[in-house]
Parts: structure tokens; C-alpha cells; sequence
């Protein structure tokens, strides 16, 4: 048996008409920006989420990038952020010419919360949360410490859409939310995607504004702004998978359950949800000193895998000039030697995730 490491198309196929009646519609419609399908799936998702205002986006990155722009932290700032995120994390922050500051993650993968506070300098101006693989942080303890040094809170939900903290959707916990529909996120679109979530007006105001050009009325310019538009058409799309996102969830959620049931081997960790916390399960990552051998193991029978992240982001030659050291955190660098992402995805059949499970339980180092 082939299985490969996600499988986008099983989602595309299990909604066709769906999505194509959609596709179609929108061509037709003579509209491509900033129309119909961008307010209407604005004011879906901001109800999915029970927050009051969405914007949508043109990704990920410049949701996060654009968050800290309006809030003002920039050059020389400090944001608090944990070391074994994806790198879009780190460079939202530092494209305003603001500072990372790194802090070990906890057994759940996301923000060691006890860690945090004896990072915090007077140049501190926010904590960039990110819900890594799919769960929630440990977001009470967290919203204590921004109260009680005045720190703007950003959620990274690029991959927690639906993700839950004692009931609470992550991305309106914060003072923003930044979300990606990137396709192979959990609500993936059909190209590039993104968007900003708050409860605050003027923050939605100034969001609204920035990302087309600066511009509130055509060919006034406030501020210098960015292009950064969700399209019509994948607006349209994402509200056809909007409206499915709850079922899809459920079965992200049936698959974990079955690994975490069925999956035995010394060799493995696999992972664990925090009480008052849920995972959507973005990725199933499991832990293993035997990285390469299992990858090869499984490669030989056909079962493809993925790191999330083989290089975290203080290592990468990006952030060379940061100056931080191999060594300096020794938890982040451990997990990005010994992580490795099974396949999980929507449509996954009861025979391949047997397949994948029989596979795993048989490794021996
Ligand atoms: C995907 C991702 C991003 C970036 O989103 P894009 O839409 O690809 O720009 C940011 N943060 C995290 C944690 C991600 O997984």
C-alpha cells in the first residue's frame, strides 16, 4: 500500500459539486476582489469563532506581520514567542524589525507558560502564541501574565482553526487572531489565504484599511498599507469548507483517537492533549530517538512521512544574525531531532490507517 503523508484531494472530492458549483459561480459573477464572497465568509468565520470582526487576507505570513504593524511593536520591541514553531512565526515578528524572544515549548509542543515570565524585559511588548499542531496553549496563565505586564497578546492559529481553550476558540482570546488557509491547513482553500480576527473595532477598523493600500475610500490613502486581499473565489471555496469544518474536525479527531489507542511501540511518544485544552489535530506527531531508522522502515513500505520542523527557527540561516546558539535551547532542539508527523488527512480509510498502525507497532530500532 501507498500512503502519503496528507492527501488534500480525499477533501476536494467528498465536496465536489459543492466546490465546483461554487468555482463556477463566482467566475461568472464578473467580480473577483473584495466582493460578496470575502464579506460573506468574513462574517461566517467571525461567527464560527464567536468573534466580532474577520478581515480576510491574502496568507498566513501577512496576517501575523500585518497584526504587529497596526499594533505598533516594531523596531528594537521584544515578542515573546516559543522556539519549535514554523518559521512564519518568528519572521512575522521580525518584518517589522521586532525581536524574537524564544521560550522552550512543554510536552504538548506549544509555550512552556512557567518559562515565560523570566524572559520578560522592559522591551517586552507582546507574546505571540502559536497552537502548534493543532492544540491549544495553556491560554489562562497566559492572558495573567499580559495583564500584569500590559503585553498584547497575537494567536498564531495557522493551525488550531476550531481549536478550543476552556471553550474558548483560540484566536479570540487575544487581542488578535492570525489565521492561514493555506490548503493544507485544517480550513484549507485552493491556493493562498489568510485573515486577522478581533473583538476590537479599531484594530478591524485599521486592518480593513491597511490591507488594501491604505485605502478606506478608493484613491484616498491613510497609510501606507500592503496589497493583501483574500480573493473572491477562494472566499467562496473556504465557505463551502467553513460549512463542512465541524465534521471535519470530528474525523481528525476519530483518526488521533485510533492512533492513540491503537498504536504500541517503546520506541514511540505519542502525543497527549492538556485538560481544558483541544487539539484539532493539524498533525499527529509522535516522538522517537530512532528518527531516521523509523522514516526509512516506513518509507519501505510505502507510508511517507514529514518533520515539523527538522530546523528550528533560531538555527536557520535566516536568523543567523540573531546570534543564538545551538545549545541555547536544548527542549526545542531535542523535539526538532525527534518529531515526525504520521499521515493523518481527511477521507484517511480505515484500511490505510491499519496499515499505518500494523507498520509503526512492528518497528523494531
Ligand atoms: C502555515 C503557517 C503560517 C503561515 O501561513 P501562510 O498562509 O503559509 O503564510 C504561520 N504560522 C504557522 C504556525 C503555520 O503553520
Amino acid at each position: 500500500m501507498n500512503i502519503l503523508p496528507n492527501r488534500l484531494d480525499r477533501g476536494f472530492f467528498r465536496y465536489q459539486r459543492e466546490f465546483e458549483d461554487k468555482a463556477l459561480e463566482v467566475l461568472r459573477s464578473g467580480w473577483y476582489i473584495l466582493g460578496r464572497e470575502v464579506s460573506s465568509f468574513e462574517e461566517e468565520f467571525a461567527k464560527y469563532l464567536d468573534a466580532k470582526y474577520c478581515i480576510g487576507l491574502a496568507n498566513g505570513l501577512d496576517a501575523l506581520w500585518i497584526a504587529f504593524r497596526i499594533l505598533g511593536i516594531g523596531n528594537g520591541d521584544e515578542v515573546i514567542v516559543q522556539g519549535n514553531t514554523y518559521i512564519a512565526s518568528v519572521m512575522g515578528i521580525t518584518i517589522n524589525g521586532a525581536i524574537p524572544v524564544f521560550v522552550e515549548p512543554d510536552e504538548y509542543y506549544n509555550i512552556d507558560v512557567e518559562k515565560i515570565e523570566e524572559k520578560i524585559t522592559n522591551r517586552t511588548k507582546a507574546i505571540l502564541v502559536v497552537h502548534l499542531y493543532g492544540q491549544a496553549s495553556k491560554m489562562d496563565k497566559i492572558l495573567d501574565l499580559t495583564k500584569k505586564y500590559n503585553l498584547r497578546l497575537i494567536e498564531d492559529c495557522a493551525q488550531s482553526h476550531g481549536a478550543c481553550f476552556h471553550q474558548r476558540k483560540t484566536g479570540t482570546i487575544g487581542d488578535i487572531g492570525c489565521f492561514s488557509f493555506y490548503p493544507s491547513k485544517n480550513l484549507g482553500a485552493f491556493g493562498d489565504g489568510g485573515a486577522i480576527v478581533t473583538n476590537d473595532e479599531e484594530i478591524a477598523k485599521e486592518c480593513r484599511i491597511f490591507r488594501n493600500y491604505g485605502s478606506e475610500k478608493r484613491y484616498y490613502n491613510k497609510v501606507v498599507g500592503a496589497n493583501s486581499r483574500l480573493d473572491e473565489i477562494q472566499a467562496g471555496l473556504l465557505r463551502v469548507r467553513l460549512s463542512h469544518l465541524n465534521e471535519l474536525i470530528e474525523e481528525r479527531i476519530q483518526l488521533s483517537n485510533n492512533y492513540l489507542a491503537n498504536i504500541h511501540n517503546p520506541y514511540i511518544e505519542l502525543p497527549t492533549v492538556r485538560k481544558g485544552a483541544t487539539s484539532v489535530w493539524h498533525q499527529f506527531v509522535i516522538r522517537t530517538k530512532k528518527r531516521d531508522k523509523l522514516i526509512e522502515y516506513l518509507g519501505n513500505k510505502g507510508i511517507g512521512t514529514l518533520i515539523h520542523y527538522p530546523i528550528p527557527p533560531h538555527l536557520s540561516e535566516a536568523y543567523r544574525y540573531l546570534g543564538i546558539e545551538k545549545g541555547s535551547l536544548p527542549i526545542t532542539e531535542k523535539y526538532a531531532d525527534e518529531v515526525l508527523s504520521i499521515p493523518l488527512y481527511n477521507g484517511m480509510t480505515d484500511d490505510e490507517q491499519q496499515y499505518v498502525i500494523d507498520a509503526i507497532n512492528s518497528f523494531k530500532s
